[in-house]
């Protein structure tokens, strides 16, 4: 069997469910397992109801209920025949009774607890997959929908709750086997899920991807398909560098890596499950099926491997260095310096010693000057704003002499000054620090030299 997960945006209206219908009818052998996000905006415009609730502006709630309810229906309309029309309607219009009811809770007590905002919210998943089942069902397809809810158990963090898997495995075999055996096509939803006293609780926002790394893993899936609507993992941003490539093949740590850069298709972490039961996850496009995708695995076999796998950048970055003859031999000055990052919650990105300084970035500046201050106690503080990082990532680079002085020739051959420089033990990345100005100019040289 394989994992199909559908975003928010691959189930945004009729036309996009009748892509994911034929999508998921092409590989209807391999009997996918489909898991939904609720359809683009839903779960925004739940939460912001929740809140409009909250601040005591009924009528203004009221109207936003409406325009969701009238959202869904009309997406049903378009795909539901005359015959299911009344019965599903009516389904549509139970849970919008039941999200009023809750709704109404929350303006009568004036309390919005997380538990409270985690059962609302499940009703975009719940109603994204309820149509789709229902669309699906129409074109023939042997289509069961189940509650997620009776699967993916989790602790009572709501609103971020941890999803516990060996219980989950334990349901998985019961609830989502026997039909799997049988053959049959479950559509269930992400991001939801139930804790054991059966309070409904979510994983964290994007968390369906989540949902699907976690069932694929139970179930020892063929492969997971992440369906968003971008092509893949990219060479490059494309808004930076136009001729970006779609990554064919990529390793779990050097999407790791990408991920702090924004090039988020998809968190990594949220694939962790199956990456460890090295189940492959593919990234594709809905709305461009035809594509391959990206496909993530534990390991590329060196055919895969290129000069690099991707090059990223982020602007904003502030570098603080610290320097104090105090470090020269000394021991212990490293510990207390992030300590005070640590005690202020602040995370270090790329850093980079000599013997009497450190230099490290930042990337915002919350809570710097009661750093800055802390920092000056053990040494002399300069700090650079408007810094750029570049990370170049590809397992490729590993035993690889020269790569390095390739990438400092390109980026000198165009005179632009490198200011700080890291390479993980890991070898799969080179991380550098340049002028926020020449980052864009500094991306396109490298992606050109080296793809
Ligand atoms: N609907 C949820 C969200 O928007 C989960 C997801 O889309 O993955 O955060
Ligand atoms: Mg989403």
């Amino acid at each position: 069997m394989v994992v199909m997960k559908f975003g928010g945006t691959s189930v945004e209206d009729p036309a996009a469910m009748l892509r994911v219908i034929g999508i998921v009818k092409q590989q209807a052998e391999r009997i996918p397992l489909v898991v939904t996000s609720a359809c683009a905006g839903v779960t925004n415009e739940l939460i912001h109801l929740s809140n409009t609730v909250l601040a005591g502006h009924e009528m203004q709630a009221i109207e936003m209920l409406d325009k969701l309810r009238y959202r869904h229906l009309g997406i049903l309309g378009e795909l539901v025949s005359k015959e299911n029309r009344p019965k599903s309607y009516k389904f549509i219009d139970e849970i919008f009774q039941d999200l009023g009811n809750l709704i109404k809770g929350v303006y009568l007590l004036g309390e919005l607890t997380n538990r409270s905002l985690d059962t609302i919210v499940s009703y975009g998943e719940r109603l994204s997959s309820f149509i789709l089942s229902i669309a699906m069902e129409e074109t023939g397809l042997p289509v069961v929908l189940v509650d997620a809810r009776r699967v993916m158990i989790t602790d009572k963090n709501y609103s971020a709750a941890q999803p516990l898997l060996a219980q989950i495995e334990v349901r998985a075999t019961e609830v989502f086997q026997p039909l799997i055996d049988e053959g049959k096509i479950i559509v269930t939803q992400g991001f939801i899920g139930s804790a054991e006293d059966g309070s409904t609780t979510t994983i964290g926002r994007g968390g369906s991807d989540f949902s699907a790394a976690i069932f694929g893993s139970v179930l020892g899936a063929k492969e997971i398909q992440i369906w968003t609507d971008v092509d893949g993992m990219m060479t490059s941003d494309p808004r930076i560098v136009l001729d970006a490539k779609r990554i064919d093949v990529i390793t779990f740590d050097e999407a790791s890596e990408l991920a702090y850069f924004g090039a988020k298709v998809l968190h990594p972490n949220t694939i962790l499950p199956a990456v460890k039961r090295n189940i492959p996850v593919r990234v594709l496009n809905s709305k461009r099926p035809e594509l391959e995708g990206t496909l993530i695995v534990e390991q590329t076999t060196a055919a895969d491997q290129g000069n690099v796998t991707s090059i990223a950048s982020k602007k904003g970055i502030i570098v603080i260095n610290v320097t104090s003859s105090r470090m020269l031999l000394a021991h212990g000055f490293l510990s207390k310096l992030f300590t005070i990052f640590a005690e202020h919650q602040k995370s270090v990105d790329v850093v980079s010693t000599s013997e009497v300084s450190v230099s490290l970035t930042v990337d915002n500046d919350s809570g710097l000057a009661e750093i800055q201050k802390e920092l000056e106690e053990i040494g002399e503080v300069r700090i650079e704003k408007t810094k750029a990082i570049i990370c170049i990532v590809g397992v490729g680079m590993k035993h690889k002499p020269g790569m390095a002085a390739r990438i400092f020739n390109t980026l000198a051959s165009f005179g632009i000054n490198i200011e700080m420089i890291s390479e993980g033990a890991s070898e799969i990345n080179l991380t550098l620090v340049v002028d926020d100005q020449v980052v864009d100019e500094a991306v396109r040289v490298l992606h050109k030299d080296l793809f």
